[in-house]
């Protein structure tokens, strides 16, 4: 039950987000995934087990970019299997998504697109959110209004994190559960926990619950619960290890 998310120039995410879910590895997980934007589309790799089986995994296949989301998981919703590891995706592939918690409401929306022709490939509560947001998409909606619109169908708890095709940004919220800012100069981090980003910047900004963020390799704009605009001040933190 780990996020990170990478937003820079370089090409290295993949690395970097490995290196950030083995920080993570402390919080305990049965499954391990990534995701990086790769033109229009992005590019998934993750296993059910240890993040050893995602390395073997990039190494027999590797995945470049320099935008991505990384998870680990703890299921709550379908057992661990490859299928059901994050990132989870939408039928076309453009959109890519990571989620702790529970969305209580799964079930209802999960039936309602299904109706409209959406096909699931996971057990997992979490897969409706890639639909959500695809169906904005594809109704006209630019990345960010179709994340908040995602975000606003949504009940439950979640620090949740998404990149799609052909964009340089990463888009993330929270409820009831943590997520973290990594500030640096052309690179920016996302995470559950500092210590998975702490080896790249030791700027941080603690993100509220009802926050709504969107990342670019330059810097980051919060908008709360209520969709206005606010500040969350970066410091820079002392940890000791
Ligand atoms: N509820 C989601 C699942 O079962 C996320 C679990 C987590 O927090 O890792 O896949």
């Amino acid at each position: 039950c780990g996020i990170v998310a990478r937003i820079g120039e370089s090409d290295d995410a993949v690395e970097e987000l490995v290196a950030g879910l083995d920080n993570l590895e402390y919080r305990g997980y049965d499954s391990a995934g990534v995701a990086v934007q790769s033109g229009c589309d992005v590019d998934v790799r993750k296993r059910a087990g240890g993040i050893d089986g995602l390395r073997n995994a990039l190494a027999t296949d590797p995945a470049n970019g320099s935008v991505g989301i990384g998870h680990t998981r703890w299921s709550t919703h379908g057992p661990p299997t490859d299928d059901n590891a994050h990132p989870h995706t939408d039928c076309g592939g453009g959109v890519a998504v990571v989620h702790n918690g529970i969305i209580e409401n799964y079930q209802e929306l999960r039936s309602e697109l299904s109706r409209a022709g959406h096909v699931f490939e996971s057990d997992t509560d979490t897969e409706v959110i890639p639909h959500l947001i695809e169906s904005a998409v594809a109704d006209g909606a630019a990345p960010a209004t179709a994340f908040r619109a995602a975000v606003d169908r949504i009940e439950g708890s979640y620090a949740v994190a998404a990149v799609v095709g052909g964009r340089e940004a990463v888009y993330a919220a929270r409820k009831d559960s943590p997520l973290v800012v990594g500030a640096g100069d052309s690179t920016q981090y996302l995470a559950s926990d500092v210590p998975a980003f702490l080896e790249f910047t030791d700027r941080v900004a603690y993100l509220e619950d009802g926050d709504v963020v969107r990342v670019t390799p330059t810097g980051f704009t919060v908008t709360d619960e209520r969709g206005e605009r606010v500040r969350r001040a970066t410091e820079t933190v002392e940890w000791d290890p």
